[in-house]
């Protein structure tokens, strides 16, 4: 008997200890990124991993991803969710914040705001696929505005910067970009029922 309760505690103390130092490599509020749509609908789209690059000076680190591709090139959701925030600044140029409700907010800024060059004469309506409202309802995938490159942007090549945030922090997503952007691929290159076509 005694045997046996030492045998039990024995093992108690060795699942307890692997409880402890068990460490989610993937935690669950991870999850939403790997479900992610890439944010730009254009095949000659490029990126590297820029996560805290020094820009400016060097005094400021970069918070996002730059997203490379061609002025006017559709800019989608990454996910389904709300309207935050539909905005232009000195910096940002024009962007749009979309809330997906559980922790996630994507930030899409320095949109289109040019009609030739940089002439800046596009305004709100070249940035932005609609006249979205705070709380309007997108969809995964759905158009929401256009690359360019408002703000302090003006003048670099076109792109996105895109922000991710989990509870209002910037987050390091560029694994989960690049797994996107390698579903998008797959998906315009080889579109359903041509896979098959492929074999022979
Ligand atoms: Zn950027």
């Amino acid at each position: 008997m005694r045997k046996s309760n030492r045998i039990i505690s024995i093992l108690l103390i060795i699942i307890f200890a692997t409880s402890l130092s068990h460490n989610p490599a993937h935690a669950k509020h991870l999850d939403f990124l790997t479900e992610i749509k890439f944010p730009v609908d254009h095949i000659k789209s490029h990126f590297y991993d820029d996560w805290k690059e020094k820009r400016g000076s060097g005094n400021r680190l970069h918070l996002g991803l730059d997203v490379r591709a061609p002025k006017g090139s559709k800019i989608v959701s990454i996910a389904d969710g709300e309207i935050n925030t539909v905005s232009y600044s000195p910096l940002s140029g024009y962007y749009i914040a979309i809330d997906h409700m559980n922790g996630w907010l994507s930030l899409y800024v320095h949109l289109d705001d040019d009609i030739i060059g940089n002439d800046n004469a596009g305004g709100k309506k070249a940035a932005f696929a609609k006249d979205f409202k705070k709380g309007d309802f997108v969809r995964r995938g759905e158009v929401i505005g256009f690359v360019g490159n408002s703000g302090n942007a003006e003048g670099t090549v076109p792109h996105l910067h895109l922000e991710i945030k989990y509870l209002g922090e910037p987050q390091d997503v560029y694994k989960y970009v690049l797994q996107s952007w390698e579903n998008y691929l797959k998906a315009k290159l080889f579109p359903k029922n041509t896979m098959s076509l492929l074999i022979y």
